[in-house]
C-alpha cells in the first residue's frame, strides 16, 4: 500500500525542499521500502524544456525523454532510482490536457473548472502509474502563499481527505531566521507561514526549519504550540557544507523515524550511512586539488549546469581530489585571454549549449586542448564544436560550422529533421519549440581498442540526450584519415555519438550528457576518468 507524502515550503523560495524530499527518500529506501519521488510545479511553461537557464537553472532528462525540473536531478543521485517523465507536471501541462478535451467535447457540454477539473486532474497525477511503492513523495513547487500553487495544495488537501485517507503526511519546510540586530532566532516567520497553509486545510504533521544556527529546545516549543505539531516533528536543517550531508542530518534529527512512527510502521532494514560519511569526508577533506575550466554561457548562473557540477565533484571524489571550477564566461574569452585562464587549468570542459553567442571562445579554446594536449571533454554542443574546430583548423574547411548558428557555413553539424526513437523521420516544418529534440536514452556501439571502450569497459552504452543537431556522419572517414575517430556510434550507424582524438592523451566529445547519469555513490566512469588524466596532466 502507497502512502503518500506531501513537502511544502513557506516564507521564502530556494529553502531545499528537492534537497529535503530526495534525503528522505534516501533514507526510507535504506530503511528497505519502496519509494518514489514526483515534483508538481505551479508554472504555466508546460515543461521547463524552452525556458532560459536564467529562469529556471539546469532542464533536466529523463530516461524516457521528459525535460524536468532540476529537483529530479537531486532525486536520482540520492536514491539511484531513475525518473519518469509521470514524475513531473507542470500547470501549464495539466491546462493544456484539459482545453485539448474540452476541444474534443470530451467534457459532454460541462462547464470546465478550476474545482474539479483542474484538481482532479493533479489527484490523478498524484496516483498515477503506482506499481509497488510504500512511498511517494510529492513535492509542490514554489512558496505557500503563491496564487499559482493553490491548485495544487487544494488538490492534496481533498486528496488526503479521499484516497489517501489516513495515508498522507504532510511536511511544511520553513525559513528560521536569525536576527543580527536582537541577537535571536525568530519563529514569526513560520508561524504565519503554518496559518496561511491551515487556512487551506493543511494542517501540517512535520514542520522542518531552515536555519543558520542549530534552533534552541525554547524556540522549537514554540514552533510546537503555535502551530499545533508535536514537539519531536519540529525537525531542524541547519547548513550544511556540502548537500551530500544532507541525509545524514535529517537522520541524526530523526525525520525518518518520525515519518514512520506517523505510519506506524517498522523499519525493514538498518540505515548504512557508512557510503555517505565517505563521500562527505573525500569533499570535505581532499588536499589535492585539480583545476577544470568550464568553459559556457552560463557559468555564473549558479543552478544552469547542476548535474554537470555534480557529476565533477563524484569524478573527484573517486580519484580523492577535491574539483576546482575555473568558470569562464565564454562570450568573454578572447586569445589572450583563453592563454592566460587555460594555463592554470588541467582539463577542459565545454558543456551543452544552444545559439552563437560564445561560440569563438569555446572554439579557440578546443584548440589550445588539442595543440597542447590538454584533457578534453565536450558534451553536446561541446562534441559539435570540437567537430567545427578540427575540420576547420585540420581538414581545412575553412568554412566549417554548424546550421544552428551560421546559415551560410559549410555544416559539419546539422539539423537531420525530427527524430523519432526508430531512428525513422518524423517530417515537419512547422513544429513547436518544445518537445522537437531528440530527447531520452539511446544507445551506442563503441569501437574496439577505442579510450571511450577502455573506460566505459562495455561494447554498447544507454545514454540522455537532448538536442536538435547532429553530426554530418558521412564525414566519417575524411575526419578519420587524419585522426579524429568516431568512435561511438548509434546501433544503425547512422548517427555520430562519440568522437575522440588519435595521439591526444584524453580528448572526447559525446553527443549525450553523461552528467545526468552520475550518482555520488556511483561516479560515472567518463567524469571519473576525465578527472584522473586532469589529475595526471598537472
Ligand atoms: N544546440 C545543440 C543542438 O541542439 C546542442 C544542444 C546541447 O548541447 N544540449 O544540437
Amino acid at each position: 500500500m502507497a502512502r503518500y507524502i506531501f513537502v511544502t515550503g513557506g516564507v521564502v523560495s530556494s529553502l531545499g525542499k528537492g534537497l529535503s524530499s530526495a534525503s528522505l527518500a534516501f533514507l526510507l529506501k535504506s530503511l528497505g521500502f519502496n519509494v518514489r519521488l514526483r515534483k508538481m510545479d505551479p508554472y504555466l511553461n508546460v515543461d521547463p524544456g524552452t525556458m532560459s537557464p536564467f529562469q529556471h537553472g539546469e532542464v533536466f532528462v529523463t530516461d524516457d525523454g521528459a525535460e524536468t525540473d532540476l529537483d529530479l536531478g537531486h532525486y536520482e543521485r540520492f536514491t539511484n532510482i531513475s525518473a519518469k517523465k509521470s514524475d513531473n507536471i507542470t500547470t501549464g501541462r495539466i491546462y493544456s490536457d484539459i482545453i485539448k478535451k474540452e476541444r474534443k467535447g470530451e467534457y459532454l457540454g460541462k462547464t470546465v473548472q478550476v474545482i474539479p477539473h483542474v484538481t482532479n486532474r493533479i489527484k490523478e497525477f498524484i496516483k498515477k502509474d503506482i506499481i509497488n511503492e510504500d512511498f511517494v513523495i510529492c513535492e509542490i513547487g514554489g512558496t505557500v502563499g503563491d496564487i499559482e500553487s493553490l491548485p495544487f495544495l487544494e488538490a492534496i488537501r481533498q486528496f488526503s481527505n479521499e484516497d489517501g485517507f489516513q495515508k498522507s503526511l504532510f511536511i511544511h519546510l520553513t525559513l528560521v531566521p536569525f536576527l543580527k540586530s536582537s541577537d535571536e532566532i525568530k519563529t514569526k516567520p513560520t508561524q504565519h507561514s503554518v496559518k496561511e497553509l491551515r487556512s487551506l486545510g493543511i494542517q501540517p504533521d512535520i514542520i522542518i526549519c531552515r536555519s543558520e544556527m542549530p534552533i534552541p529546545p525554547d524556540q522549537r516549543k514554540k514552533i510546537s504550540l503555535f502551530c499545533n505539531v508535536r514537539f519531536e516533528n519540529v525537525i531542524e536543517t541547519v547548513d550544511v557544507k556540502t548537500i551530500y550531508e544532507a541525509p545524514k542530518s535529517f537522520y541524526l534529527e530523526k525525520l525518518d523515524k518520525q515519518v514512520l512512527k506517523f505510519f506506524k510502521l517498522k523499519p525493514r532494514k538498518k540505515i548504512n550511512l557508512k557510503p555517505w560519511n565517505k563521500i562527505t569526508n573525500t569533499i570535505l577533506r581532499s588536499k589535492k586539488v585539480v583545476n577544470i575550466a568550464l568553459i559556457g554561457k552560463y557559468v555564473n548562473l549558479k543552478d544552469a549546469y547542476k548535474s554537470l557540477d555534480e557529476a565533477l565533484i563524484h569524478g573527484g571524489i573517486k580519484n580523492n581530489v577535491k574539483v576546482n571550477l575555473l568558470r569562464l564566461d565564454s562570450e568573454k574569452l578572447n586569445s589572450k585571454e583563453i592563454n592566460k585562464n587555460l594555463k592554470k587549468a588541467s582539463g577542459i570542459l565545454i558543456p551543452g549549449g544552444f545559439g552563437k553567442r560564445g561560440t569563438d571562445g569555446k572554439i579557440l579554446s578546443i584548440k589550445l586542448a588539442r595543440e597542447k594536449g590538454i584533457p578534453f571533454l565536450g558534451i553536446c554542443f561541446g562534441m559539435q564544436l570540437a567537430v567545427i574546430e578540427f575540420a576547420r583548423n585540420v581538414l581545412k574547411i575553412k568554412k566549417a560550422g554548424s546550421s544552428e548558428f551560421d546559415k551560410g557555413c559549410e555544416p559539419v553539424v546539422g539539423l537531420m529533421e525530427e527524430w523519432d526513437k526508430n531512428g525513422s523521420i518524423i517530417k515537419g516544418t512547422n513544429l513547436d519549440l518544445g518537445g522537437t529534440m531528440r530527447l531520452g536514452a539511446f544507445s551506442a556501439k563503441l569501437r574496439h581498442n577505442s579510450l571511450i571502450r577502455s573506460i566505459y569497459r562495455k561494447s554498447s552504452i544507454s545514454e540522455r540526450h537532448r538536442h536538435r543537431y547532429e553530426v554530418d556522419f558521412k564525414l566519417k572517414e575524411k575526419f578519420e584519415k587524419k585522426g579524429m575517430i568516431f568512435s561511438g556510434v548509434s546501433p544503425d550507424n547512422k548517427l555520430t555519438e562519440i568522437i575522440e582524438l588519435k595521439g591526444h592523451h584524453w580528448f572526447i566529445g559525446v553527443q549525450f550528457h553523461p552528467e545526468f547519469k552520475s550518482r555520488p555513490l556511483y561516479p560515472h566512469p567518463l567524469f571519473s576518468s576525465f578527472i584522473n588524466a586532469s589529475k595526471k596532466y598537472k
